[in-house]
Formats: C-alpha cells, sequence, structure tokens
C-alpha cells in the first residue's frame, strides 16, 4: 500500500460555512419545504370579511387572495418548521391576518413611502399582511432566526409583495446600525415579549416624533403600567391603547433619539426587562 499523504490526497477540510452559504442553506430549505405548498389560496371565511369590514378597510381587488395565498403558505411551511402555534385555517384568519390588519387604522395616518420596521416578524406577522394591504409603504421585516427570515424572503416574493427588506439579526444587534437606529416612522411587533422589553428592542428604531404599535392582549394596562420606568429611560411616552376586536394596540410615541445605552447586549432586555433590573 503506498503511503498516502495527507497534504496531497486527503481533501482539504470543508471551510467553515459563512453568512451568505447559511443563507444559501437555509433558503434551499425553505424552497424545498415551498415546492409542494397548495397553489390555491385560502379562501377567507366570512367572518374574517366581516371582522375586516368592521374595521372599514375595503381590499383592493386580488388582495383577499394574496392574503389567503400567505396564510396557505404559511401553514403549509409550518408543518416542516416552527412558525405558528395555530394551525386551524378560520382561527388563523382572525389571529394572523384580521390581528395584523387592526394596525391599518393608526397606519393611515403614515403618508405614502414612510418606512415601517416589524421586529421579531416570526412567519411575517404583522408585516407580511399589512405589506399587501398597504403597498405604498415601505416595509422592513426582522427576526434573528435564519429560517424564519428565509420563509419570510419566500413568502413575500410568491404573494409578490416588492416593496419589503427582510433583516437576519438581533434587534439589539441592528438597532446599533446607522441605517436603521432612529430611522423609522413606525415600528410595529407583535409577541416578542413583556412591554418593557419590547420597547427596549423596537423603539431604538424608530425615528423621533415616530411611533411604536405594539399589538397586545387584554393584560396592556397591566403591562404598561409596569413598563413605566422602562418607557421614560427610552424618552417615549404612551400616546394611547386602542381597543380592537382582537386584542388591544398601544402606541408608543418616541419623544427624542433613543439614548446611546440602548438597546443592551443581546438577551439582556429579556433577562432584565428595564426598570426592573433590581
Ligand atoms: N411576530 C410574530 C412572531 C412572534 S414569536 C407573530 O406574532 O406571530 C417572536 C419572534 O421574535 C420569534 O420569531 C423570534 O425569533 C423573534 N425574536 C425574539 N427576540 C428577538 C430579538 N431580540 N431580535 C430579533 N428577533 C427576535
Amino acid at each position: 500500500m503506498p503511503h498516502r499523504s495527507s497534504a496531497t490526497s486527503e481533501p482539504a477540510p470543508a471551510p467553515e460555512p459563512t453568512g451568505d452559504q447559511c443563507d444559501r442553506d437555509v433558503a434551499a430549505f425553505v424552497a424545498e419545504i415551498l415546492a409542494d405548498a397548495p397553489k390555491e389560496p385560502l379562501p377567507a371565511p366570512i367572518e374574517f370579511l366581516a371582522g375586516a369590514e368592521g374595521l372599514g378597510i375595503a381590499f383592493e381587488p386580488g388582495e383577499v387572495e394574496r392574503l389567503g395565498r400567505f396564510l396557505a403558505l404559511l401553514l403549509h411551511a409550518n408543518t416542516r418548521m416552527n412558525l405558528t402555534a395555530i394551525k386551524d385555517p378560520a382561527q388563523a384568519w382572525q389571529r394572523h391576518i384580521l390581528d395584523s390588519l387592526t394596525l391599518m387604522a393608526p397606519l393611515a395616518e403614515l403618508p405614502q413611502g414612510a418606512g415601517v420596521v416589524d421586529i421579531g416578524t416570526g412567519g411575517g406577522v404583522p408585516g407580511i399582511p399589512l405589506a399587501i394591504v398597504r403597498p405604498d409603504l415601505r416595509f422592513t421585516l426582522l427576526d434573528a432566526t435564519a429560517k424564519k427570515t428565509a420563509f419570510v424572503r419566500a413568502a413575500l416574493d410568491m404573494v409578490g409583495v416588492q416593496q419589503a427588506t427582510v433583516v437576519t439579526a438581533r434587534a439589539e444587534q441592528a438597532a446599533r446600525d446607522t441605517q436603521h437606529r432612529d430611522t423609522y416612522d413606525a415600528a410595529i411587533a407583535r409577541a416578542v415579549g413583556p412591554m418593557a422589553t419590547v420597547a427596549e428592542l423596537v423603539t431604538p428604531f424608530v425615528k423621533p416624533g415616530g411611533v411604536a404599535l405594539l399589538i397586545k392582549g387584554e393584560k396592556a394596562g397591566e403591562e404598561l403600567e409596569s413598563a413605566k420606568a422602562a418607557l421614560h429611560l427610552l424618552l417615549c411616552a404612551h400616546a394611547g391603547t386602542i381597543e380592537t376586536p382582537t386584542g388591544r394596540i398601544v402606541v408608543l410615541e418616541k419623544l427624542r433619539a433613543t439614548p446611546k445605552s440602548y438597546p443592551r447586549g443581546n438577551g439582556e432586555p429579556k433577562r432584565k426587562p428595564l426598570g426592573r433590573e433590581r
């Protein structure tokens, strides 16, 4: 047996995957899942259409179908990856689509071309439904989990949303980037954490004078109470709470640029909610 020199005949060790390589891997994983997604949109139940009408929303032709297409992709992908706990289509129309669209009223005040960032978008909620019905706004959808942002990217493409940017990053990191900090007319978030945590993650993205719109549930009032100190430190004020058919929207106004010390490092806003460290 001839001696095999490792220098000449062994294959070179595989290089560490780079960020780009990981992006390609997860994109391929998601593409494979979506390849056998149903081609038909999920039909909108009458309760959803009535709920949307109650919100004062008049859909443009094709929008309901595109919302149904997004939901079909979300529920299909959810069988192979963890995107949502809601599996029942009728419930998904209410809890994902209608709940997202409750932000239409507070977003109505934004001018054409305004920037909106969805922090912790997960499977694209509330960002994607809103991007479908407000094509005049520029949406940025951010999540820390690459598989989720790969799904969001693919779903946006498949439902024909062009005016959205997808960012894979922790909010704590992206908020330090001048491209994102103090930049957006509005930040939106659902189910990313208790008020103090989500305020610290979200408000650094908002420009002074802009708003954070947080989808919350019945405990919105109590949550606000316990986040008072946090809002003060973040130079934000509670501008109002809107009752909706699916929950409550807490509106925070950002009064001035976020102090440089916020958001704190990765995981800190969740581990030690601001104003409650002691
Ligand atoms: N907004 C979606 C997902 C909620 S789950 C919905 O309502 O269905 C919370 C999401 O926030 C997860 O996808 C998680 O990856 C993301 N997330 C949590 N903390 C984050 C952080 N610090 N930075 C970026 N994304 C974060």
